[in-house]
């Protein structure tokens, strides 16, 4: 049996400060109060957060990471696949926790940079498995970028 299609490569059954934690133990990595500082600001995040965003939003909390710390901690997730980086064609990379259950396609605003996480709407979920066959790929993802002026930014125009 193949893995079921649209599904993220993340290693964890569910996306939980927990189940994280547990993971980053076993690779070794001493938890640390900035560390999970930075594992609770991911969590929360409604969106792809930027390194300098990710170190800004913990600053609010009594401990803080430095940049080092969020860069480490962030590549390190990448590599787990527990993050992604979402490009999107810009000088600086955006990071995402990967959610199993969840599955990432993008609306990029190309005024303001906002980028929204489509739900429940993915347009090529059924040729995963047509692609897959016609070219022998197996566990085959795919993560799809649009580009438009969002909500807010329509408005103020
Ligand atoms: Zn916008
Ligand atoms: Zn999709």
């Amino acid at each position: 049996m193949s893995s079921p299609s649209h599904t993220s490569p993340s290693p964890l059954k569910e996306l939980t400060l927990e189940a994280i934690v547990d993971l980053l133990r076993e690779q070794g990595m001493r938890i640390t109060g900035s560390r999970l500082q930075i594992l609770r600001c991911m969590l929360v995040a409604e969106r792809p957060l930027s390194l300098d965003e990710i170190q800004e939003q913990c600053c609010h909390q009594d401990v803080s990471p430095d940049h080092a710390t969020v860069f480490r901690v962030m590549n390190l997730l990448e590599k787990l696949k527990i993050a992604q980086k979402v490009n999107l064609n810009r000088s600086c990379s955006y990071f995402e926790l990967l959610d199993p259950k969840q599955h990432y396609d993008h609306i990029v605003c190309t005024e303001c940079g906002r980028i929204t996480l489509m739900i429940d709407s993915c347009p090529v979920e059924k040729y995963e498995r047509t692609i897959a066959k016609q070219y022998g790929y197996s566990e085959l993802r795919h993560s799809l970028e649009f580009y438009g002026i969002c909500p807010d930014c329509t408005e103020d125009s």
